[in-house]
């Protein structure tokens, strides 16, 4: 006879990789940050920068800042599983970190444009879990990039520009959220990484445990 089950059932399971993605200034960085902050299971995916580093940025915890020539040579010696320019500057995904913790079943975030999650959905389209975020207005979408403060007016105007080329893609995105009320927003993309994590294609070990209770005879 078996003992009865004192702690809860763990299932291994599959890592998520779980895209958001927005126009500059909808808050999908606030939401990605609270998210790494509440959920323990879920890693970061750093990305490699050309970008001027913001006042507020560190070194390797929002991005690994780079010049061109360092990110061409990552790119060109495949180090980088995509990559996108992005308002003029390179953006891309550092292979290696993904592939080790899709090998370990652990959870990572990507906050990457719409570029990016085309090309990691072409690559691993079973792992990817999308999440598109909207501003509420385009009017509030500038007020928040503004509010920001941490970009030129130059900058800012740019990334207003291309905004509408962003939304354009909605709809290449699993899940679709309006950022108006930051925690309702918040509410639903925890919504969604709890359903992802039950999915039974996932769920690898349920195998097993479902072999075992049919094997298990249970005592009168
Ligand atoms: P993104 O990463 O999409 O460019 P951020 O997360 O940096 O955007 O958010 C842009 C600005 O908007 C930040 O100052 C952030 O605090 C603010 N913000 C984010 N979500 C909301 C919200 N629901 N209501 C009001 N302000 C918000
Ligand atoms: P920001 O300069 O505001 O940090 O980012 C600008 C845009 O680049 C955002 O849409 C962000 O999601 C995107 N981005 C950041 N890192 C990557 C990346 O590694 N790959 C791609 N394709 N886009 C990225």
């Amino acid at each position: 006879m078996k003992p009865a089950k004192s702690s809860p059932v763990q299932i291994a399971r599959r890592g998520l990789m779980l895209v958001i993605s927005s126009p500059s200034g909808a808050g999908k960085s606030t939401i990605a940050r609270t998210l790494l902050e509440t959920d323990r299971q879920i890693g970061l995916s750093v990305s490699v920068t050309t970008r001027q580093r913001r006042p507020s940025e560190v070194e390797a915890v929002h991005y690994h800042f780079k010049s061109v020539r360092e990110f061409e040579r990552l790119r060109d010696s495949d180090a980088l599983l995509e990559w996108a320019e992005v308002h003029g500057n390179f953006y891309g995904t550092p292979r290696e970190p993904v592939e080790q913790a899709m090998a370990e079943g652990r959870d990572m975030l990507f906050d990457i444009d719409w570029q990016g999650a085309q090309q990691l959905q072409e690559k691993m389209s079973a792992d990817v879990v999308s999440i598109f975020v909207l501003p509420p207005t385009m009017t509030e979408l500038q007020s928040r990039l503004h509010r920001r403060a941490e970009d030129s007016e130059e900058v800012i105007q740019t990334r207003l520009a291309n905004s509408r080329a962003e939304i354009a893609h909605w709809r290449e995105y699993d899940y679709v959220i309006i950022n108006d009320d930051l925690n309702a927003a918040f509410d639903a993309v925890q919504s969604i990484v709890k359903a992802e994590r039950l999915r039974r294609d996932r769920r690898h070990g349920m195998f097993d445990f479902v072999r075992e209770l049919l094997e298990e005879t249970p005592s009168l």
